[in-house]
């Protein structure tokens, strides 16, 4: 192979994305409005059931889009029941098409799919339908559906390929068990569920399959949502048990059967406690697996250029401008090292890099008090720290946490779920009372949590979150009025406006 070194060139683009997902269109797009030559490559590789889907990665086709309009589905069934407190009455028996509803979600992220194309276009962007591997230095090699290998060489590269779902790696799983990766494009109803896992993934699609009236199920291996507030965790968990949602917890799969073919078919789950010799067993018709994902960092050449990966993690490390240790190799998005995996954080990386790299920006990306929102069926948002985490980090006789529940006027009529929707806030004592975490558990959670965290990053105390007032009668205003302390042991639960 002929090596090409960075002062030779000429190389056929100044820059190649490898994956056109949120990261990667971003950067790219980005990238050309500087007027460089610009090439994005991105493959899908089917499921092992065969799964496939179109241009804009993760969060387009298999995540927050269709996630988002699934959990609305659900939501729209505990509507049609509040409605009738609020006197409407149907003369027929409600019920879901799964469907008509996944045909309807698949047109519209049809009309995104294109939508990318036609801005890559409109970008002066090249977009190849391929898998790209490095193959020397500032050279990769991309293969298409057919097999077709075509070789491209960029003075620069951004590596944006995203994650996969993980398998359990026991007797059944890749044969038997689905993953979201194949959930949203199902064409029948998975009927009786077991979710296995017990992050955002697990219990946001455990949230919204019940909301839609299937018997669903979630193994829990140890906690619920790792690394976020516990106390919040529990209470989605709580909520989601009281709606019909079962929990099994402490016990892993150990082996998957199928009884009969079908679809949905069904299956016998034999199931491993965490903690001690005893199995279970039980039949459902669809296993989903939400055991977490793997970065797609190997078979695309990394090791060949001396490209760090975390051994353990599969993961990229970067410094701060998201430049690997290769230099003229970066990394964006959800296979970065010990970074937050979410549409926007790998959209803001990628659009700050190529003003960087481009642009004469110094500008970087910022990872601290990240919002997010986690869509269970009371959904959770959160931005900063967690009650723990700021108690380990600051200590508690500098932690001041302000609490309360809440209860949104819209459930009153129809006498729903009182007492489950919370506010907290954590601050820091030796900083003005500065809120450093900021905890709702609401509808629309995450409507509330996106204005705060703007608010949080403007540096927002205790004294100006105060001083701020309300909008009345709505869930958000609980945070201009919070003001029983953790510490104090005052009463919380609501009373009446
Ligand atoms: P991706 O969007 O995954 O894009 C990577 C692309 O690269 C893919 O198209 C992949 O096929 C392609 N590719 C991989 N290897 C190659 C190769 N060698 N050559 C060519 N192409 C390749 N985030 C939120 O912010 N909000 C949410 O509500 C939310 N919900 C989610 C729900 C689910 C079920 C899941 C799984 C994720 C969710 N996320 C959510 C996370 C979000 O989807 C990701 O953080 C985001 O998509 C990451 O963007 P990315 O560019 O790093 O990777
Ligand atoms: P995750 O956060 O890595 O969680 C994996 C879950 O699977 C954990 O509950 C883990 O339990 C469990 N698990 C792992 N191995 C298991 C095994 N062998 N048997 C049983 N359970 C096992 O993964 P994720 O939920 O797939 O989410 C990935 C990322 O996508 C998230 O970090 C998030 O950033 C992003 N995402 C965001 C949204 C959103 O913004 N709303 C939604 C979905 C995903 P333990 O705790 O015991 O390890």
């Amino acid at each position: 192979m002929n090596e090409v070194n960075e002062t030779e060139g000429p190389y056929d683009y100044d820059l190649i994305v490898i994956g056109g997902g949120s990261g990667g269109l971003a950067a790219s797009k980005e990238a050309a409005k500087y007027g460089k030559k610009v090439l994005v490559l991105d493959y899908v590789t089917p499921t092992p059931l065969g799964t496939t889907w179109g241009l804009g990665g993760t969060c387009v086709n298999v995540g927050c889009i269709p996630k988002k309009l699934m959990h609305q589905a659900a939501l729209l069934h505990q509507s049609l029941q509040d409605a009738r407190q609020f006197g409407w009455t149907f003369e027929e028996q409600v019920h879901h098409d799964w469907a008509k509803m996944k045909e309807a979600i698949h047109n519209y992220i049809g009309s995104l799919n294109w939508g990318y194309r036609v801005a890559l276009r409109d970008n002066d962007v090249t977009y190849v339908n391929a898998y790209g591997e490095f193959v020397g230095p500032h050279k990769i090699k991309a293969t298409n559906k057919k097999g077709k290998e075509t070789f491209y060489t960029a003075k620069t590269f951004i590596v944006a390929t995203g994650e996969r779902p993980r398998y359990l790696g026991v007797p059944g799983d890749k044969e038997h068990c689905i993953t979201s990766d194949d959930l949203f494009s199902l064409p029948y109803c998975p009927g009786k569920t077991l979710v296995v896992g017990a992050s955002y993934v697990a219990l946001e699609c455990a949230g919204f399959l019940a909301g839609l009236g299937l018997d669903v199920t979630v193994m829990v291996r140890s906690i619920l949502l790792r690394g976020f507030d516990q106390q919040m965790a529990n209470q989605i968990g709580d909520h989601m048990e009281s709606h019909g949602v079962k929990l099994i917890r402490q016990f892993v799969p150990s082996k998957i059967e199928q009884i009969e073919p079908g679809a949905p078919g069904k299956l016998k789950v034999t199931a491993q406690s965490a903690s001690s010799s005893e199995t279970i067993e039980e039949e459902y018709n669809t296993v989903l697996l939400a055991v977490g994902r793997d970065a797609c960092t190997k078979n695309i050449g990394l090791e060949k250029l001396g490209v760090k990966v975390n051994e353990k993690s599969g993961k990229i490390p970067v410094n701060e401008v998201e430049q690997t240790n290769v230099p003229y190799i970066y990394a964006i998005g959800d296979i970065l090292d010990g970074k937050l995996q979410l549409t926007p954080v790998a959209i803001q990386a990628g659009r700050l890099l190529a003003r960087r790299l481009y642009g004469g920006s110094a500008v970087k990306c910022d990872y601290v008090n990240v919002p997010t929102t986690v869509f269970t069926p009371l959904e959770y948002g959160a931005c900063g720290y967690s009650e723990e985490r700021a108690l380990e980090t600051y200590g508690k006789e500098n932690v001041e946490v302000y609490h309360g529940y809440f209860w949104p006027l819209e459930w009153t009529i129809p006498s729903r779920d009182n007492n489950q929707c919370y506010a907290k806030v954590i601050c820091n004592k030796q900083d003005h009372n500065r809120v450093i975490g900021f905890h709702v558990l609401s509808p629309n959670a995450g409507e509330i949590t996106q204005g705060f965290a703007a608010a949080i990053k403007c540096g927002m105390t205790k004294e100006q979150l105060d001083s701020t007032i309300g909008i009345h009668p709505v869930c958000a205003e609980i945070f201009t009025t919070l003001s029983i302390t953790k510490q104090s042991g005052g009463n919380v639960q609501q009373s009446a406006c």
